[in-house]
């Protein structure tokens, strides 16, 4: 998806004083000069424009990036360079390769321009900070992932103010970078495939319980089952759009994962900025601003403190409640190593997570500190499809299990690829390097430039070596460094079992034969990407202290709470998940249950 982002930011007389004056002897060129550079999808160009040394205008003509956090990337780089001619712009954290893949093309496009660069790297004042700052809502929200927006947006419709704090200097959380995968027994598009999916809520419960090895809290998984669709109305009513076609998502057990139209998970968090857009909406979001501390008074909750990105205190009140929405800890290593049991001490930083930086565990340690019980901290989430550099979801070919294979690099397939994911991942480390590989056929992406649910396209993942693709399956497997007769053998056994219905390690679900080209492989490698465990919450969503009672005026939703998928994860179940009891945790705050 080429995106054009201009943002035009006009030119004050000073900042055409400050370049001129950093670029003492360049050739004070006129013209528009262009850049480029690799983002963290794909190749991003820029053009910039230049009248005699003077920077008028910069656009983003052309990238791939993910929008919502590359906004942030852009309009801070962009303003710095245009209003300052400053090209010392820190990173944005959580959208680090776009920062720094931004300001080389801007770099590129300056140096042709006759532009010194290097007289561009000022340094930047720190803020000084020390103040206190304070504010007053009836709900706070710490976190603007998924479950927290759920959870801001159902408080304001239940009648409160609220105040969402969010660390990042954007929205989203991993809910943002998710693959979008929402699962809900849905009859209308479920019966509408061909052949029909049969579900009900009662299979749904059964396999979300199983699959955590019955370690999750009935109840809770029970209210989880029974609210999707309801949840998935909501999301429609607030604007979002879905796709009408069921997808498995890898892990997922059974065909009932709704996907918003958009990838990602930007529908998602679209919608719910669109809802603190309006006028009224009574929600008011303060980025870049991390709370640290729990307020308690006669051991209610009643407040927040936090420091934002001036280095100053805000301390929050809360008339009614405080949500805990801060998501997992998969991006802290001392902590999954900690209390990790599952993996036999394997977690290190060897080990790569496909979450933002914001997954930290901070919400965990917060309720720590006040007694909150804590539950299934011992489990922790891998799934096998890691990309292998950067652990990250992306330059994943196959987003939906039916249309895929799993093969290792001897050119076998080894497992069920309709598996648990716990089970998915065990295999994948028994094999050579520990390297899965997706291997697919043409049949539901055809032409190459259809976005799958990570934003990408096969074109753009095989141009820049996520994965591999020839017109015949003796090049592929070439290309991908299996022996040629033992994956020719491997596919031909696939789609004899294909016809047949049912083929080796027991797996029934097809889109159909592997025989449409070109023909898609990509390399994946394990990665940590949801941590089980949490606060403990009820099915109100409140949250438990260790001596067993609710801790009044505390609540918590969302990968930050544990107890709601025991051992391991079923896929697609996380944004059930977090809106589901981000939307009861918000509603709960809002009455003071
Ligand atoms: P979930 O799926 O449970 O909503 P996400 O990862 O999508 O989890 O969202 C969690 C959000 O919480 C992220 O945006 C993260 O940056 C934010 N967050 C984590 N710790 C803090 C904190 N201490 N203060 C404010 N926000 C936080």
């Amino acid at each position: 998806m080429k995106r054009f982002i201009t943002i035009f930011l006009g030119v004050a007389l000073a900042a055409s004083l400050i370049i001129a004056c950093a670029t003492p002897g360049a050739q004070r060129q006129t013209g528009v000069f262009r850049g480029s550079a690799v983002g963290y999808v794909g190749t991003m160009i820029v053009e910039v424009e230049v009248n005699r040394g003077n920077i008028r205008r910069i656009d983003v003509v052309q990238h791939n990036e993910t929008p919502i956090l590359s906004d942030v990337a852009f309009q801070r780089v962009i303003s710095a360079v245009v209003n300052e001619g400053n090209l010392n712009v820190d990173n944005v954290t959580g959208a680090t390769f776009t920062t720094m893949a931004l300001r080389t093309a801007i770099t590129e496009a300056l140096t042709s321009a006759g532009i010194d660069t290097g007289a561009m790297m000022r340094p930047r004042q720190r803020p000084v900070g020390g103040q206190t700052i304070y504010k007053q809502a009836d709900v706070i929200v710490i976190g603007g992932g998924g479950a927290g927006l759920a959870a801001a947006v159902s408080a304001a419709q239940n009648g409160s103010s609220v105040i969402v704090l969010e660390k990042l200097a954007f929205l989203g959380g991993c809910t943002l970078i998710s693959g979008s995968g929402f699962n809900a027994v849905n009859p209308r598009i479920q019966m509408a495939e061909n052949p029909p999916i049969y579900d009900s809520i009662d299979l749904h419960f059964q396999q979300t319980w199983d699959a955590g090895d019955r370690r999750a809290d009935p109840a809770i998984v029970r209210v989880m089952v029974e609210n999707a669709l309801d949840a998935i109305y909501w999301l429609t009513d607030l604007g979002l759009e879905w796709d009408q076609r069921v997808k498995m998502i890898p892990g997922g057990l059974h065909r009932r994962a709704n996907t918003p139209t958009l990838p990602l998970g930007i529908g998602f968090i679209e919608v719910y900025q669109r809802f603190i857009d309006r006028v009224g909406s009574n929600v008011e979001v303060l980025l870049e601003t991390r709370a640290t501390e729990l307020i308690t008074e006669g051991g209610r909750v009643v407040g927040v403190k936090a420091t934002n990105a001036d280095n100053n205190t805000v301390v929050v009140r809360a008339n009614n409640g405080v949500v805990m929405a801060t998501g997992g800890y998969s991006a802290n290593v001392e902590m999954r190593m900690y209390f990790d049991r599952q993996w036999g001490g394997i977690l290190d930083r060897r080990v790569l997570n496909t979450n933002l930086p914001g997954s930290m565990g901070d919400g965990i340690v917060m309720g720590q500190a006040i007694g909150a019980n804590l539950v299934g901290m011992e489990y922790t989430q891998l799934v096998p499809f890691g990309h292998p550099g950067t652990g990250a979801p992306s330059g994943l070919i196959g987003g939906s299990v039916e249309d895929t294979l799993y093969i290792n690099l001897e050119g076998r397939r080894f497992i069920n690829e309709n598996s648990r994911r716990d089970d998915l991942t065990l295999a994948a480390f028994d094999q050579t390097d520990t390297v899965l590989i997706v291997v697919m056929d043409s049949r539901t992406l055809p032409t190459g430039y259809e976005y799958n649910i990570f934003n990408e396209t096969h074109n753009f993942m095989v141009e820049y070596g996520h994965a591999f693709r020839a017109d015949t399956l003796e090049e592929l497997a070439v290309l991908i460094g299996v022996p040629v007769n033992a994956f020719l053998q491997t596919i031909m056994d696939f789609n004899a079992a294909v016809d047949a219905g049912r083929c080796e390690f027991g797996r029934t679900d097809f889109r159909g034969r592997i025989e449409t080209p070109p023909f898609l492989a990509g390399p994946r490698v394990p990665t940590v990407h949801h941590t089980m465990g949490g606060l403990q919450i009820d099915t109100y969503a409140r949250v438990i202290h260790k001596n067993g009672n609710v801790i009044p005026g505390f609540y918590a939703a969302g990968e930050v709470a544990g107890g709601v998928h025991g051992t391991n994860r079923v896929g697609g179940n996380a944004l059930t998940d977090i809106t589901v009891f981000g939307r009861i945790a918000g509603e709960s705050a809002a009455l003071r249950r």
